[in-house]
Order: structure tokens, then sequence, then C-alpha cells
């Protein structure tokens, strides 16, 4: 009898000790430090970025964006909107330095496009920031309703693009060069089980983080002949987290080490997992500043280890569902905050 009581007390003890541990765990607030322009659409329209270095651009980065009920635009390190191309109902959009095409090597800008259920191909010109349309043909996805969507460069050369579908099926791509013009072949299938829109490739480990809305952030083998045994990264349910989860973005600190972060959209929050160990690290929201609004119901979100002249370390950058400026409800946009300022926050090593 006595023994056992010990045991409740002793049980009763550590039960408060992981209480005390999930309240010390806290999500961390930090402030934007600066948003895009809005998107052209009103309304939920905002959705993806993708963020491209490269010394050829003015100032160093530009961010492809997309509005899903409109296409594509492209924003300068301030922010501003420089290009715009309306070519349809674009939700997702990733892309990949050295892709070669007429023997040269270009950036490979690739979208999923519902207008017409269809992979984009676009590569840009660097000096410039235009993007010319590069497609052989339409890249038409046999998902239902096509939607999320990552690319992935192997180790073997070759280059990679993951479609998710509503229903949560998973359509792998070989792209390739034909005739001076991109074209892709599906590859592999493969069913996460729900909705699925948020995914990230790690070239260097040959790995994809894919968001399950709903149940929970999975990591899988990218590689196309690769058995689709995965591995749980974190669930919906733990500490922290709130369905959906949305946008998954890898951190690269160098060619090995680095974060992968994660938004849980349900409490307007981003996770932070290490990149080797994918232990989780912890999280923080962007709540109102004085003069950027924060972020709330967030889908995509991307970051970069360098940006622009005044972010040597790189930024990470998140949609925002409301986007608001003194009382008044704009479009919305992307808030853009510098990378150390996590880095200290969350204390990351
Ligand atoms: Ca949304
Ligand atoms: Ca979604
Ligand atoms: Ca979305
Ligand atoms: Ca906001
Ligand atoms: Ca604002």
């Amino acid at each position: 009898m006595k023994i056992t009581i010990q045991c409740i007390l002793a049980f009763c003890i550590f039960l408060s000790a992981c209480q005390s541990d999930k309240k010390n765990n806290k999500i961390i607030s930090l402030v934007a430090d600066f948003e895009t322009e809005p998107v052209f659409s009103s309304g939920d329209a905002a959705d993806d970025i993708a963020i491209l270095n490269h010394p050829n651009i003015k100032d160093g980065s530009i961010i492809i964006a997309t509005d899903k009920k409109r296409g594509l635009e492209i924003y300068n390190t301030k922010g501003e909107k420089i290009y715009d191309y309306p070519i349809g109902r674009v939700n997702n959009v990733d892309l990949r330095k050295g892709f070669y095409l007429g023997g040269k090597k270009h950036t490979l800008v690739m979208s999923t496009n519902r207008t017409d259920n269809t992979i984009t191909a676009h590569i840009l010109q660097e000096k410039s920031g235009i993007l010319m349309d590069v497609q052989a043909r339409p890249l038409k996805s046999n998902l239902k309703k096509i939607y999320g969507f990552a690319m992935y460069k192997s180790k073997t050369g070759k280059m990679y693009a993951f479609c998710s579908g509503k229903s949560g099926k998973i359509e792998q791509w070989e792209i390739f060069e034909q005739d001076k013009k991109v074209d892709g072949k599906i590859l592999r299938t493969f069913e996460v089980g729900s909705q699925t829109e948020g995914m990230a490739a790690d070239d260097s480990y040959g790995k994809i983080y894919i968001a399950e809305e709903n149940k929970g952030l999975w990591c899988y083998d990218a590689e196309p002949n690769s058995k689709t045994k995965r591995k749980k990264i974190i669930s919906v349910d733990a500490p922290n987290m709130a369905a959906d989860f949305e946008g998954v973005t890898i951190y690269k600190t160098n060619e090995k080490k680095g974060f992968v972060i994660l938004s849980s959209q349900g409490n307007n929050s981003y996770a932070v997992f290490d990149r080797i160990t994918n232990q989780y690290l912890g999280s923080f929201r962007l709540i109102d500043g004085n003069e950027i609004d924060g972020t709330s119901d967030t889908d995509g979100i991307d970051v970069s280890s360098s940006f622009g002249s005044e972010h040597p370390k790189g930024i990470l950058i998140a949609q925002d569902g409301a986007n608001t400026e003194n009382k008044d409800t704009l479009h919305q946009n992307f808030k853009i905050i510098d990378w150390r300022k996590i880095v200290k926050a969350l204390n990351l090593k």
C-alpha cells in the first residue's frame, strides 16, 4: 500500500514536471522587419514564395510569390513589386539553380497551375529578373486537383518536381531538357493519406519533408526508386502545434547543417527543427509591431541563408492571411524577418 502511494506521488511529480516543461517551452513573439507590397487579387490570394540569390541580380536577391487567383509576382529586396505574370491560378512555387538548357546553366522556376492542372516551367533571366516560359508542352498532372509543389535536385544531377493533390496523393516528376525546352514525365506516385500541400526537399540528404495538413509532418526519401517508408517528424497534436500544418522550408547554415521550419497554421506559429536530427527546437510567432502587422493563417514560408546587402544571414518570409495598415485591411502580402532575430530568440546553435 505504502509503495503504491509513493508510486502515485512520484508519478504526480513526474507529470507536473512534464507540464512545467511544456509551459517553459513557450512560443516566442517576434516582429517582422518589413513586408512586401500586397498581391494583386483580393481575398485569400497570396500563398507561397521562393527566394533566389544570384550575383547578377540587383542587390543580390529577389522573391517570387504566388497570387493563387492570378499568377506570379516578383519583389526586390525592399519588398517592392518589380514584375507580375498573370499566368493563371498558380498555387505553390519553387526553384532550383543549375538546370542545363541549350548547354547553359539556368535557374528553373516551376509552379502548380490550377487553371489547367499543370506544372509550369520558366527560366529566370537573372540580370533583368524576367521569367521566360520554356515549356515544351503543357505538363498535365494526373492528380484531380494539383495543389502543393516542391523541386528536388538529386546528387545524380537529375532534376525532379513533387506535386501534391488535395486528396493527399503525391506525383514525382523527372524534369529534363527536350529540344531546348523543359519537359517532364511522371516517375512515381504515392499516398500520404489526406490533404497535403507544404513540401520541401533537402537536396543534400535526398529527403523530402511533406506536411499532411491534419496529421503531421513527415519525411520521405526523395529518390524516385526509393521505398515510400516515412519518418514522422511531429504530429499536429504535439505541444505548441496546431492543424493545419502548411508551408515547410529548410534553412541551410552550410551543405549539411541547418533547420527545418514549419508553418503551424492553427496557432499562427512557426516551428523550428534541427536539419540533421529533426529534433524540435522551439516556435515563434510574428506579432503586430508599431509599423508592420503580424502574421496569421500562414500558408507558404521560405528562408534564405543570405538576402540582399542588409541581411547577410538571410531572412524568413511568411504569407500573412490578414494584412492590415492602421485600421485598414489591405490585400494579403508577405512578412519578412531577419534570420538573426530568430536565431537569437530561439537560441539556435
Ligand atoms: Ca490561405
Ligand atoms: Ca493548405
Ligand atoms: Ca495554400
Ligand atoms: Ca497580419
Ligand atoms: Ca501591413
